[in-house]
């Protein structure tokens, strides 16, 4: 057990579905107070219901994360329930497919609001508590879609999870004064709810090119996520970690089959 992570208020965003529940889930088996962000009402209470249900303690707050006074809200709400924010795991997002022939660029505004500005948001947010506290967390989902690898239809998703890692680099520079460490998860492909929904075929062809010949599952990228908003890890700052069985290794996809 990480004793660190005992009794802290950890905010995931994205927390009723996928990686976010996850992340919720291993937070709160090692007895951190976890407030769940998200927009639908339905997931978020499963989840929780689910962790409390498990021992662990669990809350959600229903949250855009793309607007700032929600975001504020959702901190603010977080401080009166728990106490002031320990850890943040910025994490939800969102991945529709489209390629940029079709992409309008309404689109591509709301893919930056969500998955970018979101992580902006959220972290500027949770400053005042950093300060107060005098040391805090931030671990950042992003991915390997766009920092290393390209797909057709993800040029403005990979665009967002890219530029987490450019608003990472400076970010750490800024909150080192108050003590604070800031991290990114890069996942592979990992089996969660949005990523089911790109169907079958699209499934089996992403195990058969990872090395490790398997989805990843969201306990894989929690458990990373977990050791940044550790004490353990008070001297990593502005740090990725790829985790993805391996995925983006091969030179080529016959290498693969000589594994
Ligand atoms: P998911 O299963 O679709 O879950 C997304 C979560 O984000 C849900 O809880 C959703 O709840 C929430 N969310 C979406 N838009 C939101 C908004 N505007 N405000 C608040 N909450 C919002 O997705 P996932 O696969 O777990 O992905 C989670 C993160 O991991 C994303 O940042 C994604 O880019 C990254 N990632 C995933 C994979 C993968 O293979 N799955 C790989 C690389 C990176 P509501 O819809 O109810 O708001």
């Amino acid at each position: 057990m990480l004793t660190s992570i005992q009794d802290k208020t950890v905010i995931v965003t994205g927390g009723s579905k996928g990686i976010g529940k996850g992340i919720a889930s291993v937070f709160a088996r090692q007895g951190a107070n976890v407030m769940i962000a998200a927009r639908g009402e339905t997931a978020a209470k499963e989840t929780v219901d689910e962790i409390n249900a498990a021992g662990g303690t669990a809350k959600y707050y229903l949250c855009d994360v793309a607007d700032w006074e929600q975001v504020q809200a959702l901190v603010e709400h977080t401080e009166n329930t728990f106490g002031p924010v320990d850890i943040l795991c910025a994490n939800a997002g969102t991945f529709p497919q489209k390629k940029i022939v079709d992409l309008s660029p309404k689109e591509w505004d709301d893919i930056m609001s969500t998955n970018l500005k979101s992580t902006f948001l959220c972290v500027k947010a949770c400053i005042p508590h950093f300060e107060k506290l005098g040391k805090g967390r931030v671990v950042i989902t992003s991915s390997i879609t766009g920092p290393i690898t390209g797909y057709p239809g993800w040029a403005h998703y990979g665009a967002t999870k890219a530029g987490q890692l450019g608003f990472m680099k400076t970010a750490a520079m800024e909150l080192a004064r108050y003590n604070t460490t800031i991290n990114a998860v890069m996942p592979g492909n990992i089996v969660t709810e949005g990523l089911a929904s790109l169907g079958e075929d699209y499934l089996n062809s992403m195990a058969a090119a990872i090395p490790l010949k398997r989805l990843g599952a969201v306990e894989d990228i929690a458990n990373a996520a977990l050791f940044f908003a550790s004490d353990e890890a008070a001297y990593i700052t502005g740090q990725q970690m790829v985790i993805d069985g391996g995925q983006t290794l091969p030179e080529c996809a016959e290498a693969v089959d000589e594994i």
